[in-house]
């Protein structure tokens, strides 16, 4: 299996936090960033100790293809499913849906490895209870929720969107925020109510506006829009039609036949604008997207990201074969989908921040207020227009540069604080540091230490083993990483205040 760096360093840092006895891990990646081939790796490399693993998850679908690559190097791949009476307990990889797996009171398997998919769900406690020797890697884009806390000890983080982004692995965003008043809603368990999401956006105006910006910013693309509730679907769908542009819609009472139907006709680019409420969030993948529409309010910073992300995708097969960023950001920007267009009418930015804004997930006990997001402003010229950080000294679409009192912030909201740079470091590049100026940047945490950690790895293995001295891993673990590691690459900065 062809591993992409970064999936080779989350696997390497998995093994380490198992070495380092993390019982249980969070891998966290990013919406298409490849946990499936991450997870298929991890699967293979215990099945070739004979370790038995269970991987769980709501997509067998998109397992079923890997597993067939496993299958035919020898692999035997077991699935549980609802239908399936017998399950053959000699197999070294089971894949099943937490759901079957819950009913199958009588299941004699004996995992040493559980690996779970879309893990912030928190449907799957009582499975890790009733195997609590087994080691867990719980993989999800977004670890939000109290059960990381609880159940797991460590986390593992090697990439996050804007990297993905700059390294040419997904497209860029340009994303434009309707100003609206969202007094009138009701909370209710930390999310605003369905009623009073559905009458603040039941409006004509409102369902205009979607067409109107629509037509503006996104005409002609392929469009996927997040809408509040049934209902809303339905009116959002009834809108365009009207407008005379193509749609159709799935809900959660769309016979699977007929939704089968109407993805692939997405798919094929049969009709323009597909809208759902919230169940084409996680799993589905269709990368010939090219807009986003938010047309709902969330508190929910993972429903956020996972909606925003169904657009990042690059087009199918532009990237393959090519090895350098400089390769896929060429390929990305001379596609017919150099970017996406994210058309937001619930003001998400406001409370979440741009979507590719660095993210650094930890496991901590949840308080009340627990995400702190950089607000956003628009691009003060008027041909663009779309959303840039706060911070931003100029537009990365335009080139439009903001005076100076234009970045002032708003009063009343939070700025992120960033780690700063050592002050004798910056205007380096990071390929000129030495190794002690690498010690020393990662240790003003102003880059990752999983960053740092592959620049080491490019410059050698002298490198490596001084810096593993440094940090006091064991010769033996050290020299087992070094085992068949591919070339390292990152991409390389100048450093700036
Ligand atoms: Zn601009």
């Amino acid at each position: 299996m062809q591993l992409r760096t970064y999936q080779s360093e989350s696997i390497f840092h998995l093994r380490e936090g198992f070495a380092n006895k993390h019982q249980r891990q969070v891998l966290t990646l990013p919406t298409g960033a490849g946990k499936t081939v991450v997870f298929c790796e991890m699967a293979r490399m215990a099945h070739t100790k004979g370790t038995v693993t269970l991987i769980l998850t709501d997509r067998t679908e998109l397992f079923k293809q890997t597993i067939k690559s496993l299958n035919r190097v020898g692999i035997t791949v077991e699935e549980i499913s609802p239908n399936k009476k017998n399950i053959y307990d000699g197999a070294t990889i089971y894949l099943g849906m937490v759901e079957t797996l819950k009913r199958r009171k009588n299941l004699s398997i004996e995992p040493n490895l559980i690996i779970i998919d879309e893990s912030h769900k928190g449907n799957f406690t009582s499975i890790l209870e009733k195997y609590p020797d087994a080691k867990v890697i719980g993989a999800t884009a977004t670890p939000v929720g109290k059960h990381f806390f609880k159940y797991y000890q460590n986390i593992v983080q090697v990439i996050d969107v804007p990297e993905l982004v700059s390294s040419g692995y997904l497209v860029k965003c340009k994303a434009y925020q309707m100003q609206d008043d969202f007094s009138d809603l009701e909370t209710k368990s930390g999310e605003y109510t369905d009623y009073s999401l559905l009458s603040h956006f039941d409006k004509a105006v409102l369902y205009d506006g979607v067409i109107d910006w629509w037509n503006k910013y996104a005409f002609g693309l392929k469009t996927i829009c997040f809408n509040v509730n049934i209902e809303h679907t339905i009116k959002t769908h009834q809108a365009f039609v009207a407008a005379g542009i193509s749609s159709e819609y799935v809900t959660s009472k769309t016979p699977k036949e007929e939704r089968d139907r109407i993805l692939a006709a997405f798919t094929a680019g049969h009709f323009q604008v597909l809208n759902n409420c919230g169940i084409l969030t996680t799993g589905y993948d269709e990368p010939t997207i090219g807009c986003v529409i938010m047309n709902r309010a969330t508190k929910s910073l993972p429903l956020f990201l996972q909606c925003v992300g169904r657009g990042s995708r690059a087009l199918p097969g532009i990237l393959d074969g090519l090895n350098t960023n400089e390769q896929r950001l060429a390929a990305i920007a001379s596609s017919a989908k150099p970017h996406f267009i994210l058309l937001d009418f619930g003001m998400n930015h406001d409370r979440h921040g741009m979507w590719n804004e660095p993210r650094l997930w930890k496991l901590k006990e949840p308080k009340e207020k627990q995400e702190t997001s950089a607000p956003v402003k628009k691009c003060g010229n008027e041909e663009c227009e779309c959303l840039v950080p706060i911070s931003a000294k100029e537009c990365s679409f335009c080139g439009y540069t903001f005076q100076i009192s234009e970045s002032t912030t708003k009063e009343g909201i939070m700025v992120e604080v960033t780690p700063k740079v050592p002050s004798g470091l910056v205007g380096r590049r990071i390929s000129d540091l030495t190794i002690d100026q690498l010690i020393e940047l990662e240790k003003s945490k102003a880059y990752k230490s999983t960053f740092i950690w592959r620049v080491i790895r490019s410059m050698g293995k002298d490198t490596i083993m001084y810096y593993a001295g440094i940090k006091g891993y064991k010769k033996g673990w050290i020299e087992r990483q070094l085992d068949g590691m591919d070339d390292c690459e990152y991409t390389d900065y100048k450093l700036v205040g």
